[in-house]
């Protein structure tokens, strides 16, 4: 899952991007409202955090020209506490959810997975694909009761094929979803990475679909077979 952050206050910014790193997410920042809405119209996130009183551009105004032009990445915004008018032009502007300053780095992490779930469809925190249990609140995976580890990379691909289970994903979604920006993408490619997780996961659940990507499904019983 990749998200973007956009923070003017820079001790901010850099707190949400390190938290959202640490909870195994690739994540992109702009510190004003201009960055923050030309990489929103032009990068495909799967979040956005965004501040309300911005430079250059105001918040408000960043998520309404998004969702004029279509642009329908679910959105939590940063408000002000004692401004309870913000919230309510942020919703009317198409915001999904919001956090008021100060809060708890727990509750932004928590509200993010409740959006990031709903926009895939799912309704708890926890999704499984046959014997694979993958736990969004600690980003731990577990097959047929044991835990499995996975490096960052790792765990990403595997909640993103898990968030849209039952859909193929191509290379190219993959890519533009588990990197951020700085990532250097022709290093590590995709295929790579599905074979270890493969290895180590050790139960079929990604398949590949020849020329157009992989989908993630519970493995075929025997008798299917
Ligand atoms: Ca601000």
């Amino acid at each position: 899952m990749r998200l973007l952050v956009v923070e003017d206050d820079r001790d901010l910014n850099r707190q949400l991007v390190s938290a959202l790193e640490d909870a195994g997410y690739a994540v992109d920042k702009a510190f004003d409202g201009e960055e923050g809405h030309f990489l929103g119209d032009t990068e495909p996130y799967d979040g956005v955090i965004l501040d309300m009183g911005l430079p250059r551009i105001d918040g408000i105004r960043v998520l309404e020209k998004w969702r004029r032009d279509g642009r329908r990445m679910p959105v939590l915004i940063l408000t002000a506490r004692d401004r309870w008018s913000e919230k309510v032009q942020g919703f009317d502007a198409g915001a999904d959810d919001y956090v008021t300053k100060p809060f708890h780095m727990e509750e932004v992490l928590a509200r993010l997975r409740a959006l990031l779930r709903r926009a895939a469809g799912h309704a708890t925190s926890e999704l499984t694909c046959g014997p694979v249990l993958l736990d969004t609140r600690s980003s731990r995976v577990v097959v047929d009761g044991s835990a499995v580890r996975l490096t960052s990379h790792e765990y990403r691909l595997l909640a993103y094929l898990m968030h849209h289970q039952g859909r193929v994903v191509s290379r190219t979604e993959l890519v533009e979803h588990l990197y951020d920006q700085d990532f250097d993408r022709d290093s590590n490619t995709i295929e790579v990475f599905v074979g270890r997780l493969r290895k180590k996961l050790g139960v079929e659940i990604i398949q590949t679909v020849r020329g157009l990507g992989y989908i993630a499904a519970p493995p075929e019983p025997p008798s299917k077979r």
